[in-house]
């Protein structure tokens, strides 16, 4: 793992952010989980594992490709893209799914549990606890089960148990609090698999390590090109994960300038968007504190983005700081131009981009176009967008040409 930032500190603090705020008879259990994971994922055995792992299963190290005509089209930098898209099972998410399902499993758990939106989460969980041998359940609102029915498809297929969920607005945040109650039941055959840099320490720290294979690999690949290092590093931020991933291994190297890219939805109102980093305000939920999109009594505020990856109220206590240092600059797009990105990328390389990582390639065609040839720009392509090519043809083909 990589040792080159030495964050959070052992109470799980970057900065003011992050920590564990939760019920005192639950700390005992995060902090075996921390114990545990310092224990184990520095041990030869554990990273040798999960080595093979990345490379037979998941299909590392994944490459990156130079935009060419894209780049071109644009006329100003020059942009390449790290291929997480190529993962098996189409996203970044797999690295940090498989991290911590190989430490549960080394923990002698029975069972990870995880709440899911989307769906993206609970596939990738459940395609990792399918290898490795462990149960998975799933809780989902009944409203996302009936949105997204072809992954959760996927994860019965992959032999997970999905819960469907039925109080309240029946969506991911009575997930998560169901999830969480079950949880909490079992602490000891049971683990929680959080999906992102989020929650209590140290889940922001660990899905941060297990995801900075990407960096790493980047760093590496990028050396031989001109320059050596990309000027420009840039990904969408949901939660932080594949973000904080591209991020760690440039951490230290001060000429690379870092972007995260958050979704504007349709307007700066509440309700219309998730820009967190860019709108929200010290606070927190789910056991850790960070910038939070809030009202006035601290609740989170209802999110919304085209990309529903990326619609949470809260955002990694890591991003919080980075922003606070300026080591990162954090900046907005909206659904309309991640759409038309979405396009452009397709039409121009033959790649269909995740709607979520359509913001990011949104945002590096316009730096790009701000930026002399010379300048590199490296974005993570998060994922693949078969999951949204239903949804946007539907939706906004008509204005792309597709009847
Ligand atoms: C879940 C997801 C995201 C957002 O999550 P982060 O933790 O911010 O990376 C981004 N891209 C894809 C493809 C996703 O599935």
């Amino acid at each position: 793992m990589n040792t080159l930032v030495k964050r959070p500190d052992n109470k799980g603090f970057f900065g003011e952010y992050g920590g564990s705020f939760l019920p005192p008879d639950l700390q005992p259990v995060m902090d075996e989980i921390t114990k545990t994971y310092e224990e184990i994922s520095k041990s030869p055995d554990f990273q040798g594992e999960l080595t093979a792992l990345y490379q037979d299963y998941v299909g590392r190290p994944s490459p990156i490709f130079y935009a060419r005509n894209l780049s071109k089209k644009v006329g100003g930098a020059q942009i390449y893209m790290k291929r997480e898209d190529l993962n098996h099972t189409g996203a970044h998410k797999i690295n940090h799914c498989l991290g911590e399902v190989l430490l549960a499993k080394k923990m002698g758990k029975k069972k990870v549990i995880a709440e899911t939106g989307a769906g993206q989460h609970g596939v990738a969980l459940a395609t990792a606890a399918a290898l490795l041998g462990l149960e998975c359940d799933i809780y989902m609102g009944e409203v996302d089960i009936i949105k997204e029915h072809p992954n959760v498809i996927r994860m019965k297929i992959l032999g997970a148990k999905v819960i469907p969920v039925s109080s309240g607005l029946k969506t991911l945040k009575e997930a998560v609090d169901e999830a969480f109650t079950a949880y909490v039941q079992d602490t000891v055959t049971q683990f929680y698999a959080i999906g992102s840099v989020v929650g209590p320490h140290p889940f922001p720290m660990m899905v941060r390590d297990f995801q900075t294979i990407v960096g790493i690999e980047a760093k590496k690949q990028f050396a031989a090109s001109p320059g050596g290092l990309p000027n420009n590093l840039m990904a969408c931020v949901g939660g932080g994960s594949n973000a904080i991933g591209l991020f760690t291994a440039f951490m230290d190297d001060e000429s690379v300038k870092m972007y995260g890219v958050e979704p504007s939805g349709i307007g700066f109102k509440d309700g219309e968007h998730a820009a967190t980093m860019t709108l929200g305000k010290p606070g927190i939920i789910h056991g850790f504190k960070c910038l939070l999109l809030q009202d006035d009594e601290g609740n989170p505020l209802p999110v919304y983005s085209v990309a529903s990856g990326l619609d949470y109220p809260g955002v990694g206590p890591e991003h919080s700081y980075l922003k606070g240092i300026e080591r990162v600059q954090y900046t907005t797009i909206n659904d309309k131009e991640a759409i038309d990105a979405f396009f452009e990328l397709s039409r121009e390389e033959g790649i269909i981009p995740a709607m979520e990582s359509a913001h990011a390639i949104a945002y590096a065609i316009k730096l790009a176009a701000e930026l002399p040839k010379e300048e590199t720009i490296l974005m993570n392509l998060s994922g693949r967008g078969d999951k949204d090519i239903d949804f946007i043809t539907e939706h906004y083909g008509k204005e792309y040409g597709i009847d």
